[in-house]
């Protein structure tokens, strides 16, 4: 139960109440009842971050460039939510090891807000909420939202979707494992890095990632690979320019509002969806009735066909 009223919790979370901010995640992570309204509230004040995906497989550095991306963030003066969907990302109190401690900065600036998700069903599934949780960010004012996310199986679809620019993070030491991943990840990703280029190989891996992109120009846009080094941030500033090269691509094209227009029409789609399913089958009138069409059904007295039909008009008749 929240002690707070929902406008008083809304009205702490617009002066920038972080604590407030925290609680209106987790309704919305929650999926609560108090969530729709909540949403509906702060929806005028979304829209204006940009979000920024960073995916790759486990141990690629995805956490370092994060924690040096925010920090390069910061120097321009802007602001910066940070959304761990990654459970062993150090963000998300994953791995508190010794080196681990030079976050401490960013957990004690103002400008930064950091969420963890916590990630749902089995094999690790993308936490189900990550784009809501980025739009309460947006709202609570956040220049740019760092996403950061391990690249396994179906997430990172999910990551390219919540994200305007997705950066995918690859390492020169990439075994078997990590060529099968790459299929996945050479479809989403609009900034490559090669990160531990103080490994051997780099250069080998940035031509073989540029090689395997050739035939892959997004909208129009030839995603650079470029080559960093987290651990002492070289090659970051760079990878921010890039990402900033590409969010202007995509405002200069409309793309973004485009990108955008789509994603709002597949939320309505899904939405409505949502409800039809609902009307129907949590529906009391409609369970009663449905009894009724399946014993007519198997007495073959009507079709499945038939049968959902009526059930159609049945509903819309009485609803
Ligand atoms: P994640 O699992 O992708 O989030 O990877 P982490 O950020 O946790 O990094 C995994 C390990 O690689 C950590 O021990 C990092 O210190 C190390 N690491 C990250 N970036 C670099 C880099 O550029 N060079 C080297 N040599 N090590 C790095």
């Amino acid at each position: 139960m929240l002690e707070l009223t929902v406008e008083e919790l809304l009205d702490r979370f617009r002066h920038g109440d972080r604590r407030a901010c925290g609680q209106i995640l987790s309704l919305v992570e929650n999926e609560s009842e108090e969530a729709t309204v909540i949403f509906d509230e702060l929806y005028p004040l979304m829209g204006r971050a940009y979000r920024i995906g960073i995916t790759g497989p486990p141990g690629a550095g995805k956490s370092t460039l994060v924690e040096k991306l925010a920090l390069e963030c910061r120097k321009t003066g802007k602001t910066v939510g940070i959304v761990a969907v990654d459970p062993s990302s150090p963000f998300s109190g994953g791995a508190v090891l010794g080196d681990r401690v030079r976050m401490t900065a960013l957990f004690t600036d103002p400008g930064v807000y950091i969420r963890s998700m916590a990630t749902r069903g089995s094999l690790g599934g993308l936490a189900t909420r990550t784009k809501e949780v980025c739009d309460v960010l947006d709202a609570f004012g956040k220049d740019f939202i760092l996403i950061e996310t391990v690249g396994v199986g179906q997430m990172e679809l999910d990551i390219a979707e919540a994200a305007d620019s997705t950066v995918v993070v690859l390492v020169p030491e990439s075994g078997d494992s990590i060529q099968a991943l790459k299929a996945g990840l050479m479809e989403i990703g609009e900034i490559y890095c090669v990160n531990k280029s103080d490994r051997e190989g780099a250069d080998r891996m940035v031509l073989e990632i540029e090689t395997m992109l050739e035939l892959r120009a997004k909208d129009g846009w030839m995603p650079p690979v470029i080559k960093t080094v987290a651990l002492n941030g070289l090659g970051v500033a760079e990878l921010f320019a890039r990402v900033l090269e590409h969010r202007r691509y995509l405002q200069d094209g409309g793309l973004i509002v485009e990108r955008r227009r789509r994603a709002v029409r597949a939320d309505i789609e899904r939405l409505v969806e949502e409800k039809v399913r609902r009307v129907f089958f949590e529906n009391p009138d409609a369970r009663v009735i449905i009894e009724e069409l399946v014993q007519r059904v198997v007495a073959r007295e009507m079709s499945p066909y038939q049968a959902a039909t009526r059930l159609w008009t049945e509903i819309f008749r009485v609803k």
